[in-house]
């Protein structure tokens, strides 16, 4: 009998037994270095992604959640304030927003699933105090006109950089635009470390002063706390781990392109839509996100010939019961529903074999949309 094949949405042993011995000695220099929070592992990963990102400052935090709450709260916001934000995107970014009981008001998306820079002046108000952008996907926002924006009002722009490790605009690396870029090392994303972890970067020396302060119950001089801060550190082992993985980003990110190439070139079902890449961007593929008006059967036939698929994401934050409160409804932001009804990610991961992309391919391919 042929044997049944399968195509897992993701997997991460790969990545990490291709380079097992790097990793094996990096955890093992932190684990006998009797030295296991904010140590020198910690410095050496936030000096070298700086550089990478192409920013001053990086301050290492426990998550990518953590990086965007601390961020809105090193800017002085809170109550009664309001924070613009992308509709479509993953509900953390809300959540660091509403975390400093600041309002969301939320903007549709263009075509490439960024926020839509000509709506942004229309959602300005006198209480607006930052706009926030989601590189969604790995694929960066409309950084132009979104940068002209913010200066010319003195709104205060964040990125918030989970998905877009290594992405570009115009040759310019995300989380280098806004005064402050907010990175998630989750590991599935495509700087991932092996636990939660994430960071800040800026070239602002003040706003990195109070992101240190703040990550650490709000001190910089042992016992001596300026504000009311949190625990939110980024560990030896974690970081030491990190610098591994920061050493291959380059040629991950290479894997990535060419698995996404394939797909793009190789799938040609009309009623699937590919994914559009803006000319002025370096795409990272952080998510494959094909459209389709029939995406359930299409998931499901999928799923039929053994091939997993997610969806990014099913309920946009505006409809989560998690924000009932907010008052929105159905047809609120009908882009951003329309997505969440369509879209659909392919498999894409590192260790990916040629026979595992061409049956998706394949299959995609033979999907009839009844
Ligand atoms: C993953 C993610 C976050 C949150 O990062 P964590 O490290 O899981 O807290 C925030 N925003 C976006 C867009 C993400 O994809």
């Amino acid at each position: 009998m042929k044997k049944e094949k399968k195509v897992l949405f993701n997997r991460l042993d790969f990545l990490y037994l291709k380079h097992e011995d790097e990793y094996k000695q990096a955890a093992l220099r932190a684990l006998r270095s009797g030295w296991y929070i904010m140590g020198p592992e910690l410095e050496a990963f936030e000096k070298e992604f700086a550089r990478y990102v192409g920013c001053l400052h990086c301050v290492g935090v426990n998550s990518g959640l953590d990086a965007l709450t601390l961020s809105l709260r090193a800017l002085g916001i809170g109550e009664g304030d309001e924070v613009i934000v992308q509709a479509n995107t993953y509900i953390a970014t809300v959540l660091a927003i509403t975390e400093n009981r600041a309002k969301p008001i939320f903007v549709e998306p263009d075509e490439f699933h960024g926020i839509d820079a000509n709506l942004i002046e229309t959602a300005i108000t006198p209480k607006t105090k930052a706009i926030m952008v989601v590189h969604l996907y790995g694929q960066p926002c409309d950084m132009e006109p979104i940068t002209v924006i913010s200066k010319r009002t003195g709104i205060p722009l964040i990125e918030d950089c989970a998905q877009s490790h290594g992405s570009t605009y115009k040759d310019k690396m995300t989380g280098a635009f806004g005064i402050l870029g907010c990175f998630s090392f989750y590991p599935t994303k495509n700087l991932g470390a092996f636990g939660d972890a994430g960071a800040v970067v800026t070239d602002n020396p003040v706003f990195a002063d109070k992101l240190r302060a703040l990550r650490n119950y709000g001190s910089k001089i042992k016992y001596q706390n300026e504000t009311t801060g949190v625990n939110s550190r980024l560990d030896e082992i974690q970081a030491a781990l990190l610098r591994i993985r920061l050493g291959h980003l380059e040629e991950i990110l290479a894997e990535r392109e060419a698995i996404a190439q394939l797909y793009l070139a190789g799938i040609n079902n009309p009623t699937v839509r590919l994914p559009k890449v803006r000319p002025e961007a370096r795409h990272t593929w952080h998510q494959f996100v094909v459209q389709c008006n029939n995406r359930d059967a299409l998931q499901t036939w999928l799923k039929e010939k053994g091939i997993q698929t997610q969806i990014h994401y099913p309920i946009p934050p505006h409809l989560s019961k998690a924000y009932s409160d907010l008052g929105y409804s159905r047809g609120s932001f009908p882009i951003t529903e329309h997505l969440a009804n369509t879209v659909l990610s392919l498999p894409l991961y590192c260790g990916m074999t040629s026979d595992e992309i061409e049956y998706v391919v394949d299959t995609v391919n033979r999907f009839l949309d009844r």
